[in-house]
């Protein structure tokens, strides 16, 4: 079961087939940050006796981060960059950079030193005694806005409670390894909207925790708005459950239910002399009923526009540049 192993001293040359990890990391505007954690990574992972590979996904960067990349991979072949024409998002990145990787595993972590690349060694070692998902689960978030986390958690309790996800860590996890069988299978998928995180929890297979402590980011902005946010909560949601659509009928049902008794009651009241006074209950009924509905057509929109934009079948990605190859 043993893939390779950690007791080997690197200056050791002998037939032991070397196991080789990719590192992928999707990046928005990371100029800065990118040359930092390349010298972090050379640190830890050379003196493992483990070959590796880092991919760098530039999710169309307004700042020079592909130079950043290109710079890097001139002088380390094992460091490729690839650029996307426009913003994807950091899922679609990941997918892409997966997508690229040779390695027996992959771990998928954030440009901007969130994830500290001291935390792969523990990864590496899960992996090793034969887990083929292994999670870094964040113990703190030292520097994050109460908000955030409030979001985070709100996100992550979804997943769990309602989605049904039990195994997806209630921190969060955004920092993972996956095995080569989880890569492969991962590129049976074609669907665009979608949580990565989401599709490898739903997948299975034999999952490992560890857990972590989130640093600071290093330089820059975090580049998820709110309404990438949002969009991932609906996407996850959607993608995985079908709650919102039954809830749509039920309470759909309730209500009709309910506006046929209290018709009956009006009725009743007309024929026996006591006419339901006023307009304002009339009011109520219509607000409510048409807020239900604006609500329920809504969420069924968010099922159709999902099925109509997978039948396009468009690529999920356009890549623009990759730095050791002309495209
Ligand atoms: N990212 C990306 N595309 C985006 C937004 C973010 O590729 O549209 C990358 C970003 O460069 C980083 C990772 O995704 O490497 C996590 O993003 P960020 O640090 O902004 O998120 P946070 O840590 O605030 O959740
Ligand atoms: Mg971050």
């Amino acid at each position: 079961m043993r893939k390779y192993d950690l007791q080997i001293s690197p200056s050791y040359k002998g037939e032991v087939k070397r196991s080789l990890l990719s590192i992928v990391t999707p990046a928005y505007n990371e100029a800065e940050n990118l040359p930092l954690l390349y010298e972090r990574l050379v640190e830890v992972l050379d003196s493992l006796t483990i070959d590796w590979e880092w991919i760098v996904v530039d999710d169309h960067s307004a700042d020079k981060t592909f130079a950043a990349i290109a710079n890097i991979a001139k002088r380390d072949s094992r460091v490729r960059g690839i650029r996307f024409s426009r913003n994807f998002g950091s899922h679609t990145a990941m997918t892409c950079g997966l997508h690229y990787a040779q390695g027996d595993c992959a771990a998928i972590m954030a440009a901007d030193l969130q994830d500290p690349p001291e935390t792969l060694p523990e990864l590496l070692a899960e992996w090793n005694e034969g887990a083929q998902v292994v999670w870094a689960v964040r113990k703190r978030r030292p520097g994050e806005k109460a908000s955030k986390i409030g979001f985070a958690r709100l996100y992550y309790f979804l997943m769990r409670q309602v989605v049904g996800m039990k195994q997806m860590p209630a921190t969060g996890a955004d920092f993972f390894l996956i095995d080569r069988r989880v890569i492969e299978n991962l590129s049976n998928f074609n669907e665009s909207n979608v949580s990565l995180m989401a599709l490898i929890t739903w997948m299975g297979f034999r999952q490992a925790y560890i857990t972590y402590d989130k640093h600071v980011r290093s330089h820059g902005r975090s580049g998820w708005s709110l309404e990438k946010k949002l969009k991932l909560v609906v996407d996850s949601l959607t993608s995985f459950s079908y709650l919102p659509i039954r809830l749509m009928s039920y309470i759909g049902f309730i209500v009709a239910l309910l506006g046929f008794i209290f018709a009956g009651f009006v009725v009743f009241n007309a024929i026996f002399g006591h006419p339901t006074p006023g307009w304002s209950s009339l009011m109520v009924v219509v607000l409510v009923l048409g807020g239900t509905q604006m609500l329920m057509m809504g969420g069924l929109g968010e099922y159709i526009w999902r099925s109509l934009d997978e039948s396009r079948r468009r690529p999920r990605y356009i890549v623009e540049e990759i730095t050791d190859r002309n495209i």
